[in-house]
């Protein structure tokens, strides 16, 4: 079984390389070699060996940089790592080990011990990879046999297929402006921006079966100085059109972290507070930086923040969807999947992305209690989100009666007008007082 595995030996001592390289080969295994670090790296990367064993001290780039550097990258990081070294001291072994090392192998060292520490960890490795994949294969089969039910579901109802929050484009679509009043509106965006004339306000996150408060959503409000109120449905598609939700998303973010961290400051505590993410926003270079120093100047722990992205944001650019998404995980912010269930019928990337809140779209919530479709879709959307362990919102839930039918369906959290409409940030604070009495 563990013969032809490919192991990768990075090594500056010809001498030693050879003896190790011999070994190998005695027992079958392929060997590829690296005499410095660098290259070692490349020849991981190329090669993706099963198993790499190397130096500590050497010349250009240390075995620990080698380790730290195989572990920023997704293909190389869980390939097994045994460090060899003379540097046999506590410490060395210790943060090998704290670095991700599986194994440590002091210089000098029989054939034996050698070649059992190799078979051992790649024995280990096929044993995870083994669980893994039935894992994986498990949450697959079920996943297919969820999609499929709920795409019949959806589309055996007819009426559901029009009654969906639409996508942005549809929103843009719906709303109907003439040129003349998008230019308008425009220089208008512009200037309130300057004028301060933006708003923020909050919705509760309720968590279903205890009725606390666990996060708020922060909704954009635009008050015009003539006109009004102007809700973020007829603004937004104008503003992400004109590439000014670019500018609007980061004060959006900027104002979201300095509200979050005040209201930590005041002694309520909550699970999250959750913004909204437009798709040109994530397609920023510099996305991921700007957020970083967001979260540094307001001092808001990364875990409190929860970003807001639509289905449609991550299928349309996998590719760099799958990069910055990585990045904001690194970073420890919480995603969100908004609107589920309107966009995409294949449901199958999901698994591919580590999100943490699924919101059922509130197209499926509206009339729960009088409609047993909806009630089937919910219950397969709210059984797809616990088979990838993340806790499922509903949103837009107006009636005792739909809220009952969730708690039914063991839905985790819920939004709506029945708990609160979304509050300007003082209105919100005394609700916070009135729910969490310290
Ligand atoms: P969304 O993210 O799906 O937000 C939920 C919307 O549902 C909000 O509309 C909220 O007021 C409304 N809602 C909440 N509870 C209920 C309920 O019980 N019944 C009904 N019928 N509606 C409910 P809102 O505030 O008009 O926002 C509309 C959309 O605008 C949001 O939809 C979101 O996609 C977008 N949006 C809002 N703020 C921002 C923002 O800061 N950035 C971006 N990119 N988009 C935003
Ligand atoms: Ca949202
Ligand atoms: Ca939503």
């Amino acid at each position: 079984m563990l013969e032809h595995q490919k192991i990768l030996i990075i090594e500056d001592d010809f001498m030693i390389r050879e003896v190790i390289s011999t070994m190998l080969e005695c027992e079958e295994f392929e060997v590829i070699e690296a005499e410095e670090g660098y290259d070692g790296i490349t020849l991981a990367k190329q090669c993706l060996p099963d198993l790499i064993l190397c130096d500590i001290m050497m010349p250009n780039l240390s075995g620990y940089d080698v380790l730290k550097r195989l572990g920023e990258t997704e293909q190389t990081a869980a390939i097994p790592f045994i460090f060899i070294s003379a540097k046999s001291q506590k410490n060395d072994v210790r943060l090998g080990m704290e670095l991700g090392a599986d194994d440590y192998i002091s210089k000098p060292f029989t054939r034996d011990e050698l070649v059992t520490a190799v078979k051992t960890r790649l024995k280990k490795q096929a044993e995870r990879q083994h669980y893994y994949d039935g894992k994986i294969s498990q949450i697959e089969e079920k996943m297919h046999e969820l999609e499929q039910k709920l795409n019949q579901l959806i589309y055996a109802d007819s009426e559901l297929m029009f009654t969906p929050t639409q996508g942005w484009q549809g929103r843009f679509e719906q709303v109907v402006m003439t040129a003349d009043k998008i230019i308008t509106m425009t220089g208008e965006i512009t200037e309130a921006i300057e004028r301060e004339e933006f708003q923020l306000h909050y919705q509760p996150q309720v968590d279903i079966r205890t009725g606390e408060i666990i996060g708020l959503e922060a909704l954009l409000r635009w008050q015009h100085h003539q006109r009004g109120m102007i809700s973020p449905v007829e603004f937004i598609p104008i503003a992400e059109a004109k590439g000014l939700i670019v500018p609007l998303g980061e004060w959006v973010l900027k104002t979201v972290c300095q509200n979050a961290k005040k209201w930590q400051n005041m002694g309520y505590s909550f699970r999250r507070v959750a913004a909204n993410i437009s798709a040109q926003q994530l397609q920023q270079p510099n996305f991921g930086s700007k957020l970083l120093e967001i979260l540094m100047d307001t001092g808001l722990s990364p875990q409190y923040l929860e970003l807001e992205l639509t289905e449609s944001m991550v299928v349309q650019n996998i590719e760099q969807a799958t990069n910055v998404f990585q990045q904001l995980k690194n970073m420890g912010v919480q995603i969100g999947i908004d609107d589920f269930g309107t966009g995409y019928s294949s449901l199958s990337y999901l698994n591919n992305f580590d999100f943490d809140t699924l919101k059922i779209d509130r197209s499926f919530v509206h009339n729960l209690d009088k409609q047993p479709k909806k009630q089937a879709m919910v219950q397969l959307m709210i059984s797809l989100g616990h088979t990838l362990s993340l806790k499922v919102l509903a949103e837009g839930v107006e009636t005792e009666a739909e809220l009952s039918i969730l708690k039914e369906l063991h839905c985790d959290e819920f939004q709506g007008y029945l708990f609160s409409r979304p509050l300007p940030a003082s209105e919100i604070e005394v609700l916070l007082q009135e729910h969490q009495k310290l």
